[in-house]
């Protein structure tokens, strides 16, 4: 296998008693977009800083094109990172701002020319001599990632740039991002808490729970083939049943019993083991079909969202069963009725179940 471009072994850090990397191995190609996705406190940030240097690991190493980074200091690794606050100089202008880190590097002119062609692919020339003290927060946001990508580092980290923006700017952000960086060439991770950013974004997504990566893969293979339940609640929506495995069928078939009755699934487990089913809501539709897992639950709410209708039935574990569609539904439908719903069953996802039922 050819070397990644950046690659962590092993990074653990323990706060205190608290272990907030529980070794990390995390391997990224050169040109790459790669999302660290996961909820609050769970390592996302630290990992970020000790990629930058920012934060020292307690046990693991670093590497970032063929050299061992790990115990240089942060200025040294030619690593850009771009905060959640912006952090630029209040008293330079826009321009100034960008040049600041060319500075040194390059003679004054070259650094002038390249601070006005990042400003130029920030769409921020008309800005140039303005303080940053007079910048919307989508417009810091713009010259902060042009700050750091002026000096063309390796790797560029993003420690949740959008959050403060709202939805529209962060949407559009998103896109120029990408658009730049793709045009860069640069190598990039990026912190978020937001799977829909996530998504939209990533060449591929870390997801991490309690200071450890539980699936690295591509949007579309996470979404579709998640390796822990705690993958498929994290992105996308699910509908999550609990079950208990009782037989087997010919290819490789399980059947599973649920409080909703009796439902199949791939899978290889033995019998008696309790299991998590996952169904996406695209995956389920209304009415019996032949073949496909049925069951029959009581319709809670109808949620219509524009070009798609949300319907959600009641379940006996904690969340909704949601079945989601873009077709019309019939008029008839309404709360409070029992309606058959299904789907295929290897539309079925199933995961070990730690603590039983
Ligand atoms: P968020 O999305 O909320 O920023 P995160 O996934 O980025 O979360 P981290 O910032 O990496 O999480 O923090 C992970 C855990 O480590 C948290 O419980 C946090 O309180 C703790 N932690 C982080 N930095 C320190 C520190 N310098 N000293 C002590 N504990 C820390």
């Amino acid at each position: 296998m050819i070397e990644p471009f950046l690659e962590v072994r092993n990074a653990r850090k323990n706060f205190g008693f608290t272990t907030v990397l529980d070794g990390v191995t995390l391997g990224v190609a050169r040109g790459e977009f790669v999302s660290l996705l996961g909820p609050s406190g769970c390592g996302k940030t630290t990992l970020l800083r000790i990629i930058a240097g920012l934060t020292g690991a307690d046990v693991g190493d670093v590497r970032l094109d063929k050299q061992d980074i790990t115990r240089l200091p942060p200025h040294k690794r030619d690593v850009g990172v771009v905060f959640q606050n912006y952090a630029l100089f209040p008293h330079l202008s826009v321009l100034e701002n960008i040049a600041f880190g060319l500075k040194g590097r390059v003679a004054k002119d070259e650094a002038n020319r390249i601070a006005n062609r990042f400003l130029d692919l920030v769409h921020m020339r008309d800005f140039a001599d303005r303080s940053v003290r007079a910048l919307s927060g989508g417009q810091q946001q713009r010259v902060a990632v042009a700050r750091a990508l002026a000096v063309a580092p390796k790797l560029l980290l993003l420690d949740e740039p959008f959050s403060a923006l709202d939805r529209k700017l962060r949407e559009t952000m998103q896109i120029e991002l990408k658009r730049l960086l793709r045009e860069l060439g640069t190598t990039a991770i990026f912190v978020t808490h937001d799977q829909d950013e996530a998504l939209v974004m990533s060449d591929r997504i870390a997801v991490m729970n309690q200071g450890r990566i539980e699936q690295l893969d591509t949007p579309q293979a996470l979404y579709h083939g998640p390796a822990t339940s705690f993958a498929l609640q994290f992105v996308g929506l699910s509908t999550r049943i609990y079950g208990k495995v009782i037989g087997h069928q010919d290819g490789n078939i399980i059947q599973i019993e649920t409080r909703h009755g009796l439902v199949r699934a791939p899978g290889s487990f033995a019998n008696g083991s309790q299991v998590i089913i996952g169904v996406r809501p695209e995956r389920i539709s209304l009415g019996v079909h032949d073949g496909h897992n049925s069951i029959t639950p009581q319709l809670t709410d109808i949620v219509f969202q524009g070009a798609r209708v949300q319907v959600h039935f009641a379940s006996t574990e904690d969340e909704p069963i949601i079945l989601e569609s873009s077709a019309r539904l019939p008029a008839s439908l309404a709360p409070g009725e029992a309606v058959s719903i299904s789907w295929a069953p290897e539309d079925t996802l199933v995961f070990p179940r730690e603590t039983p039922a």
